[in-house]
C-alpha cells in the first residue's frame, strides 16, 4: 500500500525524522489558512499524487506549463498554485499518458538547499535484509543513477539480529561527503528512519531529494513510503491513510475477495491458481504474439464465489479482447472452477473467446461441466495450445 507524502511525513516526523513544516489542503483557502501558519516568505506548494516526478510533470490542462511543485513568493501565489492544481490532472513520467487528478495538495516551509542527495531504505532479496542506499545524485531517479554511474550508490544491509548503529550511518555520511554538523544530523536522520521502517512494516522508504540545508541540517524534501501489504494486518491506523482514488479500482474488487490481482495493459485476461503458473501463463501468452492484461493468482483455496468475482474483474476491464483460464486443480478441484467460470460467464453475459485449460482433480468431470454449458468454451489440453489458441482466437474476434 502506498500512501501520499504529507502522510509519510507525518509518520516518519513522529518517529524523529527530520521534516518541514506543512499541512495538507484541499481548497485554495485551506491552502492559504495553511500558508498563513508558516513562517514563509518562501512557500512551496505540492501535489498530492502517489507517483514520483511532480516537479518535473505538466498539468494537462495548463497553459502556463508549470509543473506539479511550485514555489510560491506570496500567500497570493500559493493561492494561484493552489487553484493551478486542484481538481486538475497532473502528468508526470510515472503516472503514464493519463496523468492523475490531484485532489489535495502540500504546503510546506521553503527550504534553503544546500545539497540534494538521495536516501533509501528497502527489503531486499538478495541479502534477506534491510539495505540502506544513499547517493550524491539526488532529485535524479535512482534507476538512472544506477544504470548510468552505479558507483554513485552507496550501500549498506543492516543484520537485523543486531539492528543498526550509528556506524553504518556514519560511515554513509562520509561517503556521501558530509562533513562537521552535518554528519550527526544525517546519523540521526538514519536512525530515526530505520527504526521507523521496521515498526510500521514498510516495504520501502525513498526519500529523494534528501537535502542539506545552509545551515547544515539534513532535511526529508520529499517522503515515499510504502508499506508491506502482508504486516497491514498489524497496522490498523495505517489502513487508514489508504487514498482508494489513487487505487486501480479492479485492484480494489480483489483486494476485497483476498485475490492476487495487478492490472497490466495488454488484452488477453488470465485466470490462473499459483503465482507461478501465473507468471508461466503471463510468460507464454507473449511467447505466442499476446500481451496480458493482467497476473491474476485465485489461490489454492479458491471458492466458487471466488472465481466468479475474479472472472468479473477480468471482464469489467475494456481492453480485455480475450480470456485465458489456467488451472492445475491440486487442492483446488477441476469442476468448481468449471463451475465458478460458468456462473460468471453467464451472469456477465460473455461477449469475449474465452479458453480453458484444466489439469488436475476432477479434470474429467470439469470437461464435461463445460462442454455441457453450452457456453462457446474453447478447451485446450495443455499450456502452449492454451496460449496459441487465445491468442489466434483474439486475432480472429478483431
Ligand atoms: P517529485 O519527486 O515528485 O518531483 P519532490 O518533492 O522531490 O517531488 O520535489 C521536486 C523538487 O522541488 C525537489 O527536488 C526540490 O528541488 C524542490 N522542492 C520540493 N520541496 C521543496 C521545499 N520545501 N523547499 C524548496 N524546494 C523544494
Ligand atoms: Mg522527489
Amino acid at each position: 500500500m502506498n500512501i501520499h507524502e504529507y502522510q509519510a511525513k507525518e509518520l516518519l516526523k513522529a518517529a524523529g525524522v527530520a521534516v518541514l513544516d506543512g499541512y495538507v489542503a484541499w481548497t485554495p483557502d485551506e491552502a492559504v489558512a495553511a500558508a498563513e501558519k508558516l513562517p514563509g516568505p518562501i512557500y512551496v506548494v505540492k501535489s498530492q499524487i502517489h507517483a514520483g516526478g511532480r516537479g518535473a510533470g505538466r498539468f494537462s490542462d495548463d497553459p502556463d506549463g508549470k509543473g506539479g511543485v511550485r514555489l510560491a513568493k506570496s500567500i497570493e501565489e500559493t493561492r494561484a498554485a493552489a487553484e493551478a492544481m486542484l481538481g486538475h490532472t497532473l502528468i508526470t513520467k510515472q503516472t503514464g499518458p493519463a496523468g492523475k487528478t490531484v485532489h489535495r495538495i502540500y504546503v510546506e516551509a521553503g527550504c534553503d538547499i544546500a545539497r540534494e542527495l538521495y536516501l533509501s531504505l528497502l527489503v531486499d532479496r538478495a541479502t534477506s535484509r534491510i539495505l540502506i542506499m544513499a547517493s550524491t545524485e539526488g532529485g535524479m531517479e535512482i534507476e538512472d543513477v544506477a544504470e548510468h554511474s552505479p558507483e554513485k550508490i552507496l550501500r549498506v544491509a543492516i543484520d537485523p539480529a543486531t539492528g543498526i548503529s550509528a556506524f553504518h550511518a556514519r560511515g554513509l555520511a562520509f561517503g556521501l561527503g558530509l562533513s562537521g554538523k552535518q554528519v550527526g544530523s544525517f546519523t540521526k536522520f538514519v536512525l530515526a528512519m530505520y527504526k521507523a521502517f521496521v515498526e510500521l512494516d514498510c516495504a520501502i522508504v525513498e526519500i529523494n531529494p534528501l537535502v542539506v540545508t545552509k545551515a547544515g541540517e539534513v532535511v526529508a524534501l520529499d517522503a515515499k513510503v510504502s508499506f508491506d501489504d502482508n504486516a497491514l494486518f498489524r497496522h490498523p491506523e495505517l489502513e487508514e491513510l489508504r487514498d482508494e482514488a489513487e487505487e486501480d479500482p479492479k485492484e480494489l474488487e480483489a483486494n476485497k475477495y483476498s485475490l492476487s490481482y495487478v492490472a497490466l495493459d495488454g488484452t488477453i485476461g488470465c485466470m490462473v491458481n499459483g503465482a507461478g503458473l501465473a507468471m508461466a501463463t503471463m510468460d507464454i501468452i507473449k511467447l505466442y504474439g499476446g500481451e496480458p492484461a493482467n497476473f491474476l493468482d485465485v489461490g489454492g483455496g479458491a471458492t466458487k464465489e471466488r472465481v466468479t468475482a475474479a472472472f468479473k474483474i477480468i471482464l469489467s476491464d475494456p481492453n480485455v479482447e480475450g480470456i485465458l483460464v489456467n488451472i492445475f486443480g491440486g487442492i483446488m478441484r477441476c469442476d468448481v472452477i468449471a463451475e465458478g467460470v460458468i456462473a460468471a460467464a453467464r451472469e456477465v453475459s460473455l461477449t469475449v473467446p474465452l479458453v480453458v485449460r484444466l489439469e488436475g482433480t476432477n479434470v474429467a468431470l470439469g470437461k464435461e461441466i463445460m462442454a455441457k454449458s453450452g457456453l462457446p468454451i474453447i478447451a485446450a489440453d495443455n499450456l502452449a495450445d492454451a496460449a496459441e489458441k487465445v491468442v489466434r482466437a483474439v486475432k480472429e474476434a478483431a
